[in-house]
């Protein structure tokens, strides 16, 4: 038993880092999901912290698996990205405690992953996508690369009229044989077209197609599995655990995506990697941006057995992100030979910014002086934390 006494976070509207404390006085880091962090960081403190304060830090799935049953009344994507600050927090701790990467904890070890070079642009002409993926293929040494077709969510209506067919062979040709190619339709497409699309990328080699239908029509997504030979992938919304149980009994893709933020943390996602595994279905999980979402994936990657080919690395730097600026200390996403390398320093393996903490909007909860919102005293019915 080693209790939780302090848990604080530090957030703006994009970031939201979260430190855990321990009795012994080790501590871990962790990150909720990206994006309107701020209330993330409410969701926390309300619906998060009033569990886990005095709570055994060692068991990290039965904590994460307790506050659900806590608080049954709202599952969905805030708890789960909440959750995962409180989860990822403690897998680092976990690994501080002993001196080991996270990676080495669950059954791998430090060292490269392999990275495709994944575009997050659709506001890009084919000509300068080709452009830069090239460059950057030969500049960084990467062997796979994924671009963007349809419009996101967009129900058959292209980015804009004809882009999906001129990009597809322009890329193609431009990226040559030695580069695996991957393509992402986040959900653009009905299964007509989807199939169609399919063929087309077939014909050019592509050996990857994401999310070619609504996410969330799961039969949809298996009906275009089922007619295409191209690996068909998904699953990056997906945090619910019966959602992730059909998607695999029925196969309804070819590879599965997990997000370790959008799952509520590491534990939870090795649970569907382990399901996946068991149905000797491929796990190349999603990591959109260069927060700690891809340090997690890159330590997931280095230690399942179902992991694929390599690990999805955002190319958009803080230009276009301007809230990914600073912050890490060094650089964790560097790329050598087009591999990135898991760090062999325990937990994560990497400090965040104290510029950017100090810029940050900061909450604490502490065992001692804790107070329960009007809401968490009524639900704990005085019971006394
Ligand atoms: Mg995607």
């Amino acid at each position: 038993m080693n209790r939780i006494v302090r848990l604080e976070t530090f957030h703006n509207e994009f970031v939201c880092f979260v430190r855990v404390t321990a009795e012994d006085g080790v501590f871990g880091w962790g990150q909720t999901s990206t994006y309107n962090a701020d209330i993330t960081a409410q969701v926390f403190h309300r619906q998060i912290v009033p569990w886990a304060l005095g709570a055994d830090s060692s068991n990290i799935g039965a904590l994460i698996h307790l506050i659900e049953r806590r608080e049954h009344k709202y599952p969905g994507s805030y708890r789960a990205r909440a959750l995962a600050g409180l989860d990822t927090a403690l897998w680092d701790m976990a690994g501080r405690r002993v001196g080991k990467p996270v990676a080495s904890l669950i059954g791998g070890s430090p060292g490269p992953v392999r990275a495709y070079a994944s575009s997050m642009k659709r506001d890009i002409s084919p000509t300068h996508e080709a452009e830069r993926l090239v460059r950057l293929c030969a500049e960084q040494g990467f062997t796979a690369a994924k671009w963007r077709i349809g419009a996101e969510c967009g129900d058959d209506v292209d980015e804009w009229p004809g882009r999906t067919e001129e990009i597809i062979p322009l890329l193609s040709r431009a990226l040559g044989d030695g580069i695996e190619k991957l393509v992402d339709a986040n959900s653009g497409f009905s299964v007509p077209r989807a199939i169609a699309v399919g063929r087309v990328l077939e014909e050019h080699g592509i050996s990857h197609f994401e999310e070619p239908v609504a996410y969330w029509d799961i039969e949809a997504t298996r009906a275009v599995t089922a007619a295409l030979d191209i690996d068909v992938t998904g699953g990056e919304q997906d945090w619910d655990m019966v959602t992730w149980k059909r998607i695999i009994d029925m196969r309804a893709v070819d590879i599965v995506q997990p997000d370790v933020m959008y799952m509520g943390g590491l534990s939870r996602t090795l649970e569907v990697a382990g399901l996946a595994a068991a149905a000797g279905v491929t796990c190349t999980p999603h990591a959109a941006n260069l927060s700690l979402v891809t340090i997690c994936t890159m330590h997931l990657m280095a230690a399942i057995p179902n992991a694929g080919k390599y690990l999805e690395l955002s190319i958009e730097g803080d230009d276009y992100y301007p809230w990914q600026r600073d912050l890490f200390l060094g650089r964790p996403f560097e790329v050598v030979d087009g591999h990135v390398t898991v760090s062999d320093a325990p937990g994560w393996g990497v400090e965040i910014s104290p510029n950017w903490l100090d810029r940050s909007i900061y909450t604490e909860a502490a065992l001692e002086t804790f107070k329960p919102s009007a809401y968490g005293a009524l639900y704990h019915k005085g019971e006394k934390l």
